[in-house]
């Protein structure tokens, strides 16, 4: 067996007699005497402790020729934590598979564009999932043409090329090896909710507690861009362009089943595994909290502050030219400021949108804003020029924010840019790529709230939060200390979102943009 992530079988064996929810997605149990496998949370009779192997990820399970339980449904479990204890090629890997599978070239494409040979990027995965990548590929693949079939009402037809099996026969195939049933027939085994109107679908997301989901709301509202993201009664909606096609995304809580809910209306189903991926990037969905938390709490700043607000986490984003775009217009003005500037870019140069619920545009793609005007845009001529640069550079492609983007390389492209100086880098890196080790050096906020004079300083203390320092960041920012206030950030938020001073911090300190 793979070196079995950080889980001992002890740990593995004590979390699956008990349905512990916090492992869910973390290990999988397969059943040897009927080649099932399962979630730690699995209702089903618990097995004895012989019958049982574990297993790093269902792709590892499903290599071994275990088959996956309807009961339990292991596609629905929270994602693996792929940072933890994983370099950063296989994370990588694991974006870009998720990001469009392993459809064009396999493996051998894959291990170049991460630039390693294809031999050793089969150890590592081997080494840290248990499975190889087209195994983890098609795992994947199967799981989402599943919860297609159990989720939606969409034709099978349909399903194939969403999952992309690429035609129906093979599609079929897949679902006589793996469950020795028909589409069909599994789809007659899982009752409707009957709540999808037409060219909308709805998806289950799970997470692992604790999710701070009020934290989440309180970080977006206060940066939602009016007319592409509306954020009211609890839910979260944007508008969205993706292959050429406009919709839009609702995302709310259902927090009694630990799982967000995300309602997407799109015209063609083929988008809907990007976009369910996306939503899933940016909501942090796949991080385990608890683990993050163990290894933070240790310096005496984060220890109250995790213990007041458990669950926060990293926001990420729709798409990174637009938060890139968010973070130039952020520079030397308030959040709020920022906020008003971005509505008024996406309303002049975005495309409209017809959409009931206060959407009106989709957010300017780069080659809108590659030739920006300077009049009336309210800001610096350089500021302009800034972004202007930026979106050309997006549209030649010199800066990307794919799965295979290099988080350093991204950083020091972006600082090439005049006017993009080392805190916009980090800070796009750590929303954009979800780099979890991404930290905003010299920020002001982090320096007041840790009492520091020099980003020196703050870098010094900041090497013991590694590999999480983009979640330290955000505790810092968004939870005040205890001592200081008798209440929390989070029901200051909800009182009043305008004011909320402990978000006030997303504005990189003068000295950091000029350097
Ligand atoms: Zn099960």
């Amino acid at each position: 067996m793979a070196k079995l992530m950080e889980l001992s079988q002890q740990v593995c064996s004590r979390a699956r007699l008990t349905r512990d929810a916090r492992f869910d997605g973390k290990f999988f149990i397969g059943v040897l005497s009927t080649k099932i496998y399962c979630r730690p949370i699995c209702p089903a009779r618990t097995a004895k402790e012989s019958n049982v192997r574990y297993f790093p990820t269902a792709a590892a399970a499903a290599e071994s020729g275990f088959r996956p339980c309807l009961r339990c449904r292991p596609e629905c479990s929270p994602g693996t934590p792929a940072w933890l204890g994983t370099p950063s090629t296989v994370s990588r890997a694991l974006k870009l598979i998720s990001e469009s599978g392993l459809d064009d070239g396999g493996v051998e494409s894959l291990a170049e564009k991460l630039g390693v040979g294809s031999r050793h990027l089969r150890r590592l995965f081997l080494q840290h999932l248990g499975a190889s990548p087209s195994a983890v590929a098609k795992t994947q693949r199967l799981q989402f043409a599943k919860k297609l079939i159990d989720e939606t009402q969409l034709p099978m037809s349909e399903i194939a090329m969403a999952a992309g099996y690429g035609c129906v026969r093979r599609f079929n195939a897949a679902f006589r090896d793996t469950y020795s049933r028909t589409p069909t027939h599994i789809r007659k085994l899982v009752r409707k909710s009957g709540d999808q109107s037409a060219n909308q679908y709805v998806f289950r997301l799970r997470y692992r507690q604790p999710f701070h989901w009020e934290g989440m709301l309180a970080f977006l509202a206060l940066r939602a861009t009016p007319g592409v993201e509306v954020v009211e009664d609890g839910r979260y909606c944007r508008s969205i362009a993706i292959d050429g096609e406009r919709g839009w995304i609702e995302v709310s809580c259902d927090a009694p089943n630990d799982a967000l809910v995300a309602r997407v209306q799109i015209r063609s189903p083929r988008s809907l595994f990007p976009i369910i991926e996306r939503v899933r990037a940016m909501f942090d969905l796949n991080a385990d909290w608890l683990a993050i938390a163990r290894s933070l709490k240790a310096d005496s700043a984060l220890t109250e502050r995790l213990a007041s607000e458990p669950g926060l986490r990293v926001p990420g984003c729709w798409d990174g030219f637009e938060l890139a775009v968010r973070a130039i217009l952020g520079q030397q003005v308030s959040v709020k400021g920022a906020t008003t500037l971005a509505g008024r870019i996406a309303a002049r140069y975005g495309a409209p949108l017809l959409a009931a619920n206060g959407l009106t545009h989709v957010f300017p793609a780069a080659k809108a804003l590659a030739s920006m005007k300077v009049a009336n845009a309210g800001m610096p001529t350089s500021r302009v020029e800034t972004i202007r640069k930026l979106a050309r550079a997006v549209c030649d492609g010199t800066i990307t924010f794919t799965a295979d983007t290099d988080a350093d390389e991204l950083r020091k492209r972006l600082c090439e840019i005049p006017g993009i100086g080392p805190w916009t880098a980090q800070y796009v890196a750590m929303r954009a790529l979800g780099q979890p080790d991404a930290f905003p050096t010299g920020d002001l906020g982090l320096l007041k709230a840790l009492e520091l004079r020099s980003s020196r300083e703050l870098e010094r203390r900041s090497e013991a939060w590694r590999p999480w320092r983009a979640y330290a960041a955000m505790y810092l920012w968004c939870v005040p200390p205890l001592s200081r206030s008798a209440d929390s950030a989070y029901s200051d938020a909800r009182r009043s979102r305008e004011r909320a001073p402990a978000y006030q911090s997303e504005q990189p300190s003068y000295r950091a943009v000029t350097a």
